[in-house]
């Protein structure tokens, strides 16, 4: 298959150009804009094949998608455009090689042989590049607006922040993106959520994400892309905007994103694989052009006051299942017929009582990182809460930076002697607990409080282990007082 050059600022990436900015987008959004510009052609089926301009990979999903191309006699169509990392079975306490864990050892040296075999830029720990996949593509400005970006990993969502569309894929289409740079895809439907006003103080992206999800359920966004915008999502940095698209995903997107302003230029600013001088400028005309525009249409829209966001907390086994710290969890039947038996599910799972408070939850754990929560900016502001106490005894807290570039910036500024000083353990770069496919994990039926991104029945590696989620300044609230806090007390 020939592909035309796509439109793309990668640094070294041949056959890449930039489409001319758009001049006349009346009516026209983001994604139709890139999804258009990356079409190779309409499929029979009514899907589209659709050009990946950037393939992100890490150890997990890799290695069968490689195996199953060397079986094909195939090899990497654009290894110039693929990036690897290793992130999810990374332990955090040494990542001295080789790591302890032989089935981790075996799967890091098995992507750094594919990565070598098929000439692919792999970002190794030993030489301080390492991180979470959807933390590292960021900041190194890899991720770009107008992209389409793949990656075996469904938080991939959080590239959309730059106003790119990010889609997170399954091994088999891991596989057909090696081989092909190409994905099979049905163009989403297209919702618009807007938030309106300003947050409150003590109220982060975080919040604001999981309290669209909890207002438009887990299953609200099944055949949407969602769109983010309004005042709220315009006044937050490129870091707030990652939080929020990463768990598009949570509430059955295919794929969240914010179009790309100042705020996303001065961002890719001097990073590393950004475009740099002249190609920046003819890069920022071409991301300019491809925000939707003010009259665009939407399949759906929906408004939220961000006024209104209190501090939210999930009580749940989805991420749907939350409420502010102020409220009490649901019971039964105050619910429509068909919640109730998931409610009545995730109480039994949870072990908390309907009509109960969810501030005053003993937890057993505080978790810290992952990269919905583990950048610099989430350290800085949970670090502000560590700095007033100490962990409350019994509680086990972890502060896990998203990547070695963030962990360096934590400590230039200090921060895991602020962390170690209120009884946090400050551990290396990686997934952690997020999903604990690495000796983090949780024992039994412990409750933890973490920043990451899902709740799910046995998530954090404990088969009957709970997960309450929230912003990372009320995962150290809650580590401090040892239950479930509102953090602005301590603010
Ligand atoms: S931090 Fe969690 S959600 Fe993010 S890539 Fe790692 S395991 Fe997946």
């Amino acid at each position: 298959m020939r592909t035309r050059p796509r439109p793309c600022y990668l640094q070294g990436v041949s056959g890449s150009s930039l489409e001319q900015p758009l001049t006349s987008h009346a009516s026209r959004t983001l994604l139709d804009a890139v999804w258009d510009a990356h079409t190779v052609r309409e499929l029979p089926n009514g899907d589209t094949q659709l050009f990946i301009g950037l393939h992100l990979i890490h150890e997990v999903t890799s290695p069968q998608a490689f195996s199953m191309l060397r079986d094909m006699g195939l090899r990497v169509r654009h290894p110039e455009r693929t990036f690897a990392t290793v992130d999810h079975i990374i332990p955090t306490k040494s990542q001295q090689r080789p790591l302890a864990d032989e089935l981790a050892e075996a799967m890091m040296t098995e992507l750094e042989k594919n990565c070598r075999d098929q000439q692919i830029r792999f970002f190794d720990p030993g030489r301080g590049e390492q991180g979470i996949v959807h933390v590292i593509g960021p900041e190194l400005g890899l991720t770009q607006p107008g992209m389409t970006i793949a990656c075996g990993d469904s938080h991939t969502s959080t590239h959309g922040a730059f106003g790119a569309v990010a889609l997170g894929i399954g091994t088999s289409q891991v596989r057909d993106v090696l081989a092909t740079q190409c994905l099979s895809l049905a163009r989403p439907k297209l919702r618009r959520i807007e938030v309106t006003g300003k947050l409150t103080p003590g109220v982060y992206a975080k919040d604001v994400i999981l309290h669209i999800i909890g207002r438009l359920g887990v299953k609200g966004g099944i055949g949407f892309a969602y769109e983010y915008g309004g005042p709220v999502i315009e006044a937050m940095t490129l870091e707030e905007r990652m939080t929020v698209c990463n768990m598009s995903i949570e509430g059955g997107a295919r794929c969240g994103y914010v179009s790309p302003d100042e705020t996303t230029f001065a961002y890719l600013r001097g990073r590393e694989l950004a475009p740099k001088g002249e190609a920046m400028q003819r890069a920022v005309a071409w991301w300019r052009s491809i925000a939707s525009s003010r009259d665009a249409h939407y399949a759906d829209r929906v408004e939220i006051d961000g006024a209104a966001i209190p501090p939210t907390v999930t009580f749940g086994i989805n991420p749907g299942q939350s409420i502010g710290i102020g409220a009490r969890i649901p019971r039964p039947e105050d619910l429509p017929a068909d919640e109730r038996a998931s409610l009545e599910e995730a109480l039994a799972y949870m072990d908390l009582r309907a009509g109960a408070p969810i501030e005053g939850t003993a937890i057993d754990v505080a978790f810290i990182g992952s990269c919905t929560n583990g950048r610099i900016s989430d350290l800085r502001e949970a670090a502000r809460v560590a700095a007033t106490g100490r962990v409350a005894p019994g509680v086990k807290a972890l502060v896990v930076p998203g990547s070695q570039a963030v962990a360096r910036a934590a400590e230039a500024e200090g921060l895991p002697e602020i962390f170690r000083a209120a009884g946090f353990e400050w551990r290396e770069a990686g997934c952690s607990m997020c999903l604990a496919m690495n000796p983090d994990k949780l024992v039994g039926r412990q409750l933890c409080a973490s920043s990451s991104n899902r709740n799910f029945k046995g998530r954090q590696g404990s088969p009957s282990g709970r997960t309450l989620l929230m912003s990372p300044v009320m995962v150290a609230a809650a580590a401090l007082r040892g239950r479930v806090t509102d953090a602005r007390e301590l603010l």
